[in-house]
């Protein structure tokens, strides 16, 4: 009888299923101007529209699926989720509009976040308020908070101003809640960090590496995200997308 208890458990637990392991880590990307370089600024926060098309025809093909923060709960159901981020809103991204509606398939829905600098919308190479809207309202692209000024948060006195004033401004423009923040410079601190909370879902740093939920207090404010640069090649790209599944 003990033996045949014994041969039981040994067969119930040998068909148990593999033990459910912690959801894959999520890529979070950071790019700047996809755009061709103009000899001005840092070279390495351009990425040509070729590359730039490269990389989104590689998420295609690959399985991948490109949310933006609203939808964060859905990284869990999705077949490969990544988020694209592109940060200080030039009139350069409305490139990415372009390409995403170029590579849009039946299976594949690009979009992406644009984090704009609240008071710098309009200004020369800035993405304007008509652009803004046009780009919200399309439902691609999700236009989020990347501070009023881009100053660094850690020291400046108005937080107010950066934080809650940026995040009022985009949202009467656009018609769509702003949700998360990106960190100028991915600068902050405790203080930081507290204050966004008040206004924000999300925080998004420039920590590189993917996103792996592991449920501290302020993860959700600490996002990382890698680079995606000018010298990044397609190999580079894969690797950072894939994670270690290649
Ligand atoms: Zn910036």
């Amino acid at each position: 009888m003990k033996r045949l208890l014994l041969l039981f458990f040994c067969i119930h637990f040998l068909s148990l299923p593999e033990k459910v392991s912690a959801a894959d880590p999520v890529p979070i990307l950071i790019y700047h101007s996809i755009d061709e370089y103009n000899g001005h600024g840092s070279k390495e926060l351009f990425v040509t529209p070729e590359n730039f098309e490269k990389q989104m025809t590689y998420l295609r093909d690959h399985g991948f699926t490109l949310l933006t923060f609203e939808r964060w709960q859905e990284r869990k159901r999705v077949h490969k989720p990544i988020f694209l981020t592109f940060d200080d809103g030039y009139k350069n991204n409305l490139t990415v509009f372009t390409i995403f509606q170029k590579l849009k398939m039946d299976h594949f829905s690009p979009t992406g976040t644009f984090f704009i600098i609240s008071d710098f919308i309009g200004r020369t190479n800035r993405l304007s308020k008509k652009d803004l809207k046009m780009l919200a309202q399309s439902g691609v692209i999700s236009v989020q908070s990347h501070t009023a000024t881009h100053p660094d948060l850690t020291k400046v006195d108005n937080l107010d101003y950066e934080l809650k004033k940026s995040k009022e401004k985009i949202e009467k423009i656009t018609g769509k809640a702003v949700v998360a923040l990106s960190y100028p410079y991915g600068s902050y601190n405790n203080q930081v960090v507290s204050e966004t909370k008040k206004h924000y879902q999300f925080g998004l740093t420039t920590t590189p590496g993917p996103f792996s939920e592991i449920g501290t207090k302020n993860e959700l404010y600490l996002l990382p995200r890698s680079y995606i640069k000018y010298s990044t090649s397609l190999a580079d790209f894969v690797k950072l997308v894939e994670g270690n599944k290649n």
